[in-house]
């Protein structure tokens, strides 16, 4: 199963994500997550996006491409779910491409929330310093993912004057995507404004469906 997972800031995507990885042994990978285990290991790749990011501007495409794609290639025997790429046509294009043999990914999920939910949710969001799992303020002020037990704290993108710029921006990159993988037949939508349980059981019987 090759999977895409779109959604909003806020929509819920890193928890839902861990639970289907889990729920269908898929590798996740979260395009966050990989860039920071190239700086550690401090790659070729990563030296190159370096130079951008040091001058401030975007790493181009065909780096993020090759990162992503070398993903796949050593990790994804049994599929996967990508969250967080692509993040625009050329990088969708790039994906189907590579993936050519096996008529591209299967299915992209958008997790669909409507933004006065998104901004609540946002504005009362902590994360966990180490792993960062999102948590609600005042639920408790440490990870309980296994191990972990990392401090909990507010993001400076998840303050009220940055959320709605934020929610822009996603819609300005991911409606076209939504668009793409629409016309390709690809596309299933979610409705995400329910509990974690809830959109967790939608999401899961509706790739289960799509994949019968
Ligand atoms: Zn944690």
């Amino acid at each position: 199963m090759k999977l895409i997972l779109l959604g909003a800031p806020g929509a819920g995507k890193g928890t839902q994500a861990l639970s289907l990885s889990e729920k269908f042994d898929i590798p996740w990978m979260s395009s966050g997550d990989l860039f920071r285990s190239h700086r550690k290991e401090n790659t070729d790749l990563w030296k190159q996006s370096f130079g951008y990011i040091e001058k401030g501007l975007l790493v181009p495409d065909s780096i993020t491409i090759n990162m992503v794609l070398s993903w796949i290639d050593e990790n994804s025997n049994k599929g996967f779910l990508l969250d967080g790429f692509p993040r625009n046509i050329y990088q969708a294009e790039s994906l189907e491409t590579h993936l050519d043999n096996s008529s591209g990914i299967d299915k992209a999920i958008y997790i669909s929330v409507p933004d006065e939910i998104l901004i609540d949710r946002l504005s009362s969001r902590v994360v966990c310093k180490v792993c960062g799992i999102p948590y609600t303020k005042s639920d408790k002020n440490k990870c309980t993912v296994k191990a972990c037990t990392g401090e909990l704290y507010q993001r400076e993108d998840d303050k009220p004057e940055s959320i709605k710029k934020r929610l822009q921006v996603f819609m300005d990159e991911t409606k076209p995507l939504i668009e793409y993988y629409n016309f390709r037949d690809k596309l299933i939508q979610i409705d995400g404004s329910g509990t974690v349980e809830s959109v967790r059981e939608s999401l899961e019987s509706s790739i289960l469906i799509s994949n019968k």
